[in-house]
């Protein structure tokens, strides 16, 4: 008898298992539009040619693979911060941000959340409703508590602020929340600048403590300064935030594992001991993170030429899902689908909410080979010239 003969079967990941099902799918017509990883107008994989002029520099220089700090790549540690915080942010300059290479946002949300677990008086977190589910198994591993509040409304297919607002008022004082920083997964809904400040405001008022996700930065707005408001509104105010920041949407380096972790602390010293801290999860988790990663990144935001160049690919990324927003709302609408469509143009990201049911979601798997998660979310940029009529005569048969 084997000795792994009791270990049951566990569920397969509710959004890398569609993938496998897209895989195993042979007809033609089929659509992947599960998983958020941005696609050409082909339908294929892109690799920002920025990513790619990084790369032929970084062959020439013929670096070695010794291993990085545990920390990470500096270079890459300031420059991925400044672009985050901005250049001129105060505890940038004033040597009092925590930052650690992380290994892209997932490894950022896991160090992060471990470090609150240990160090945070409060061992719980209040995610979303709805969130990226993977949120809710890091915050269980990293040893927090999962609490919710209330974020979307399915009535509007909008931001429920009122109720977001009654919650997080609700939260015990000290609470740790939660935030998309940008372009919020799964829903494609964001507060306002104006909402924004209100929060803060909140915050500050209960002293919690805002913990913020950014995987999509630039894929908002086209513009990561403008995306980025929140998090530098956030620090401006003096609250004292955590980020997790991801490069894999924004540079197109999902596979590469590159991001970083980073905490405001009160003073250089502060900063010091939270490093020591974090070296300590960080060294027996895997020791250290990957360099190729982040040699690109810090060769492209270091280079005025290619950095500007990649700002016009994440545009140029933003723009071609905002047209494909466009189009699917004219289709649907020509379509005289049942329903109001509106939210699919004005919702922004990677993601529509299309406010699909789960039953008319496995039909369009069944019967139109059409793949998405069971919560009706669609990545826009599985969409092109090529299948969008499909996808919208396919979405107003189910409906209808
Ligand atoms: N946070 C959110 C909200 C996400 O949508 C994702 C990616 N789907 C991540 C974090 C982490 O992605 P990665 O680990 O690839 O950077």
């Amino acid at each position: 008898v084997s000795v792994w003969a009791n270990v049951k079967a566990g569920p397969p990941d509710a959004i890398l298992g569609i993938t496998e099902k897209f895989k195993a799918d042979t007809d033609p017509k089929k659509i992947n539009l599960g998983v958020g990883a941005y696609r050409d107008g082909n339908g294929k994989p892109y690799v920002l040619p920025s990513v790619s002029k990084a790369e032929e520099i970084l062959f020439k220089e013929k670096l070695d693979k010794e291993y990085l700090p545990i920390t990470g790549l500096a270079s890459f540690d300031k420059l991925a911060t400044e672009l985050a915080y901005g250049e001129d942010s105060a505890p940038i300059k004033e040597n009092r941000l925590a930052v650690t290479q992380s290994l892209s946002g997932t490894g950022a949300l896991r160090i992060g959340m471990e470090f609150i677990a240990e160090h945070y008086p409060n061992k719980s977190i209040y995610l979303p409703t709805p969130t990226w589910g993977n949120h809710n198994a890091i915050a269980k591993r990293a040893g927090l508590t999962a609490e919710k509040y209330r974020y979307f409304d399915p009535a509007t297919v909008g931001l429920n602020f009122e109720a977001l607002k009654e919650d997080i008022k609700a939260a015990p004082e000290g609470s740790v929340i939660l935030l998309h920083a940008c372009a919020h997964n799964p829903t494609g809904v964001d507060p306002t600048q104006e909402q924004w400040k209100e929060l803060s405001q909140i915050f500050k008022e209960k002293k919690h403590f805002p913990f913020f996700d950014m995987a999509y930065q630039g894929f908002a707005s086209g513009d990561p300064v403008r995306d980025a408001f929140a998090v530098r509104y956030f620090v401006e105010q003096g609250h004292q935030i955590l980020l997790c920041q991801s490069f894999a949407k924004n540079l197109g380096l999902y596979g590469e594992r590159v991001g970083t972790l980073s905490l405001v602390t009160a003073s250089p010293e502060e900063k010091a001991r939270v490093d020591s801290q974090i070296k300590l999860l960080v060294r027996p988790a895997y020791s250290n993170p990957p360099v190729h990663g982040a040699r690109l990144v810090s060769t492209i935001l270091s280079k005025p030429e290619l950095k500007e160049q990649w700002l016009g690919e994440v545009k140029e990324m933003a723009d071609r899902i905002i047209a494909l927003r466009e189009k699917l709302y004219n289709k649907l609408v020509e379509l005289k689908t049942p329903g109001e469509w509106g939210h699919v143009k004005s919702q922004i990201g990677m993601f529509s909410f299309t406010g699909l049911k789960p039953e008319q979601v496995d039909q369009l798997a069944e019967k139109y080979h059409i793949y998405l998660t069971r919560d009706g979310r669609i990545s826009m940029a599985g969409l092109n010239d090529n299948n969008i009529e499909y996808f919208a005569e396919s979405v107003s048969k189910v409906v209808k």
